[in-house]
């Protein structure tokens, strides 16, 4: 099937934990706190460095601050490839 067909990923496991947004790094930067989050959090989770740490190190490793797409902080906080 196509990109953009219609075909919707699975929303991040993370959302409920993830301070990116409310209260974090994102808060008061609507419009692109939008576009973060249809990129990674309802879109493609598994791109989100946040996410990767968290699946490799647990939700408490991931720095509140971090970028969902910090690929160059991401890789000096964990071995493997992101
Ligand atoms: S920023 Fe990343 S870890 Fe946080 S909710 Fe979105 S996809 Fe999940």
């Amino acid at each position: 099937m196509a990109l953009g067909s219609g075909v919707k990923m699975a929303a991040c496991g993370f959302r409920d934990r993830c301070n990116m947004f409310e209260g974090g790094r994102l808060s008061g930067f609507s419009g692109i706190a939008l576009l973060f989050e249809a990129r990674y959090c309802s879109g493609d989770p598994a791109k989100c460095v946040r996410n990767k740490l968290a699946e490799v190190r647990g939700f408490d490793s991931v720095p509140s601050d971090m970028y969902p797409n910090d690929v160059a902080r991401a890789r000096g906080l964990m071995d493997v490839a992101v």
